[in-house]
């Protein structure tokens, strides 16, 4: 079921349920009380990532508090989407724009890989969260996706569960063209990786491309920025073998 575009959404850490009062935090109180300045009786959604989606009602307007009370769930849980995210994490700006679009695009575990060649080797976990949480809230995603701690490449393909097939974006594929080995694809665990700004070395590409549960792909004739080749490639994940 799509989302509901024309109401505020806002992710709580309470339990949610038929009747229960949530009071937001500060900050989402300050947003609610001056920024969108809600009327008591306004409406908005809520959502945990655990208990759906639910219809919320502005009880009580404080100087710094707003009491919402729950009347009746709109939209229940989904389960966690399958597909996981690697990507080598980028320098701020282009890396909140890469959480936030792999959110809009269906991922469910995002994987942060530190190649050779990246060149930021600690994203900081909370604001990767907060990013995913506000895409979420932005988009009506309400199966929050987790955020893993980063991993060197070696390290992570060391460990792959051979069950989920690994699409790998190659710029140095020789052809242009990846929907025939996309449509190939039969495991119905899938994860994309994709590389930093400086490309993977040779030794990678290599390593890459003789595992058996890795799958190459080129993304045409061009050589995208990651945050492009990120969004590009969830794309043709969806529309091939995913939820599209
Ligand atoms: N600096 C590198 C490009 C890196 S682009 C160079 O000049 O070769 C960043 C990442 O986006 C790449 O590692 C790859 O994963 C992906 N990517 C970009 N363009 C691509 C293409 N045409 N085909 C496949 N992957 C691509």
């Amino acid at each position: 079921m799509r989302a509901n575009y024309r109401l505020q959404r806002l992710f709580v850490p309470d339990a949610l349920g038929q009747g229960a009062d949530v009071l937001p935090d500060a900050r989402q109180a300050h947003y609610l009380l001056h920024v969108l300045r809600v009327a008591e009786g306004a409406e908005l959604l809520l959502f945990n990532g655990r208990d759906g989606e639910w219809l919320a009602r502005v009880a009580e307007r404080g100087r710094k508090t707003v009491r919402l009370t729950l009347a009746e769930q709109v939209r229940p849980q989904p389960p966690l989407p399958g597909l996981v995210f690697c990507f080598a994490p980028l320098k701020q700006g282009r890396l909140d724009y890469l959480v936030q679009k792999a959110v809009e695009m269906g991922a469910g575990v995002l994987q942060p890989v530190v190649t050779q060649h990246t060149q930021v080797a600690k994203p900081g976990i909370d604001r990767l969260q907060a990013n995913a949480v506000e895409a979420a809230e932005q988009c009506g995603v309400l199966a929050v996706p987790q955020v893993r701690e980063a991993v060197k490449l070696d390290r992570l393909l060391a460990r792959w569960d051979a069950s989920c097939r690994l699409v790998f974006c190659d710029e140095d594929f020789p052809t242009d063209n990846p929907l025939a080995a996309l449509q190939g694809i039969t495991e119905r665990r899938q994860a994309l990786l994709v590389g930093p700004e400086g490309g993977f070395s040779e030794q990678e590409r290599a390593m890459l491309r003789a595992l058996p549960f890795v799958t190459a792909i080129p993304l045409g004739p061009r050589i995208l920025r990651a945050d492009t080749a990120a969004v590009a490639a969830l794309a043709l994940i969806q529309a091939t073998i995913g939820d599209w």
